[in-house]
């Protein structure tokens, strides 16, 4: 049966009647079958969001706030069909799924808690007796596209604040995992967000260029939030610019973890392991660069390699670490990767093997910048390492690459290592903890061309609204002529 697209509260399929199927990348076998919306139902959805707009934004905070904690609720409840979702459709663990509906349900508790917190300010204006405010209005139709690496929260921050401060959403869902994002609009819809306050619609990714520009070009659509790669978001954010619609853009990473002389090594070893293996090393956030100062290095290898070769991976419906990657192609191009940097002189020491689209937990060892992956985004389980000299040496190696989403630097001397953070250009950066971290009331985004704007609390709050400038003066006021 396939899945039909949610327009206006209600399933409609594709008006032309077709689908596109998506395979479990571990057993190849049918995973989902999915409405394959067109350019005319991309605008369908836009319409209906735009006819809820009005309704919508005038619904008061309480009852935005009660609908998204019931979402959440909802959520949590379902968090079986999202798991089973998940682990289908991506080839996710069960602890990874599972991890993914418990953030998602905050952020739409966090995001309900701030609807009555986007009011504005009132500013001292020259003119006596005026009372000039800064009102934040919701900006309207705002479009939400997402990836299906971290599917349920991606997914649901593409809409959670923005539905929070009264705008209406559609959300883009990814080709990879149409039924884990369709199933954020259920729940917000049995939740009782009015009928076309959230609409979800799946496309077959030959379609995707075209539905994305209807959607961008669509006049009532006034924002766009994308997650996803640098490549499409250089292409998302000239179609927004061009149409001059502001963007969020949420792109790729080359995430540095420095591990400076006077560092925990135990703890430097934790967090590498956590923040390089997690979800396959597939989160933006993931730890892709490991950067060690020489004078530990032998010794912080040697108890990583340890760690990462005991990582267990293989089918996720087992008792594994490391699941499969979203595609045996993902999985194809860590073989590239790995014979790249062995050819040039890196030394493998953990993993290197695979399984169809299950990887094993790698580290290359001595990688330099000549290597392809010392600047590309692996985005699986094969991660470098790089021995430099000293701080200066990290902090220079740490930027030299085009992105920058997270970093982390582990050192005792929290001077020296705030100083590093400091340095190191990223919009965010752990000391002492692993490169990735999310909460919902963080500001959350990149520099460089890991993207711009911040979803998360207040920096997302303002995202998704617009001030106006609004002023109550006296009408006897007097003028020049
Ligand atoms: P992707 O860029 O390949 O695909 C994302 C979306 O782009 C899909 O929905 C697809 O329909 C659309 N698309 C594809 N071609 C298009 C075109 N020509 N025009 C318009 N739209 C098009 O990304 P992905 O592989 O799904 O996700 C992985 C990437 O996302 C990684 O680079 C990762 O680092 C990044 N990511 C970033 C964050 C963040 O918060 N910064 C979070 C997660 C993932």
């Amino acid at each position: 049966m396939s899945l039909d697209l949610l327009i206006g509260g209600a399933d409609s399929a594709a008006a032309d009647g077709r689908s596109f199927e998506r395979q479990d990348p571990v057993t190849g076998q049918l995973a989902t079958t999915a409405a394959a919306a067109d350019v005319d139902d991309a605008l369908r959805a836009v319409a209906a969001a735009e006819a809820a707009f009005p309704a919508w934004s005038r619904t008061g905070p309480e009852t935005r706030r009660a609908i998204l904690m019931k979402a959440a609720d909802i959520m949590e409840a379902r968090s079986r069909d999202f798991v089973d979702a998940m682990v289908e459709e991506t080839g996710a663990t069960t602890v990874w799924a599972g991890f993914n509906v418990h953030l998602a349900a905050g952020i739409l508790r966090e995001a309900g808690a701030m609807a009555t917190q986007g009011g504005g300010e009132v500013i001292p204006s020259n003119k006596p007796g005026t009372l000039a405010m800064a009102v934040a209005r919701p900006r309207g139709v705002c479009l939400g596209i997402a990836p299906w690496n971290a599917p349920v929260i991606l997914g649901t921050r593409a809409v959670a604040m923005a539905l929070a401060m009264g705008n209406t959403a559609v959300l883009k869902s990814s080709e990879l995992c149409p039924r884990t994002h369709r199933l954020i609009g259920e729940c917000l819809v049995e939740a009782g967000l009015p009928a076309g306050a959230v609409n979800v619609i799946s496309n077959a990714p030959e379609d995707a260029a075209e539905v994305v520009r209807a959607l961008i070009e669509a006049p009532a659509v006034r924002h766009v939030n994308f997650t996803g790669s640098t490549g499409v978001g250089r292409i998302i954010g000239r179609l927004a610019g061009g149409n001059l619609k502001p963007a969020l853009l949420e792109l790729g990473g080359k995430a540095p973890l420095l591990v400076l002389e006077d560092a925990d090594l135990d703890g430097a070893v934790n967090a590498a392991i956590f923040g390089a293996f997690m979800n396959q090393g597939q989160i933006c956030m993931s730890t892709e660069r490991i950067i060690v100062v020489e004078a530990v290095a032998d010794a912080f290898v040697e108890k990583l390699a340890a760690r990462a070769a005991a990582l267990p991976h293989g089918d996720p419906r087992g008792q594994v670490v490391l699941g499969s990657l979203v595609t045996p192609a993902a999985a194809e191009k860590m073989d590239a990767l790995i014979a790249d940097a062995a050819g040039k002189g890196a030394k493998l020491v953990a993993g290197g093997t695979r399984d169809g689209a299950v990887h094993a937990a790698t580290l290359l060892d001595g990688v330099t910048a000549e290597m392809r992956i010392y600047a590309e985004e692996s985005f699986g389980p094969v991660k470098p390492i790089i021995r430099v000299k000293d701080t200066d040496e990290a902090v220079r190696v740490a930027n030299d690459t085009e992105y920058g989403l997270s970093a982390a630097v582990f050192s005792q001397d929290i001077t020296r290592a705030f100083d590093v953070a400091n340095r190191l250009e990223s919009g965010i950066c752990h000391i002492n903890g692993p490169t990735v971290a999310d909460e919902p009331q963080m500001p959350f985004g990149g520099t460089k061309a890991s993207g711009y704007g911040r979803f998360g609390g207040k920096a997302g709050m303002a995202e998704f609204t617009e001030l106006r400038w609004i002023t109550v003066e006296d009408p006897k006021q007097g003028y020049p002529f």
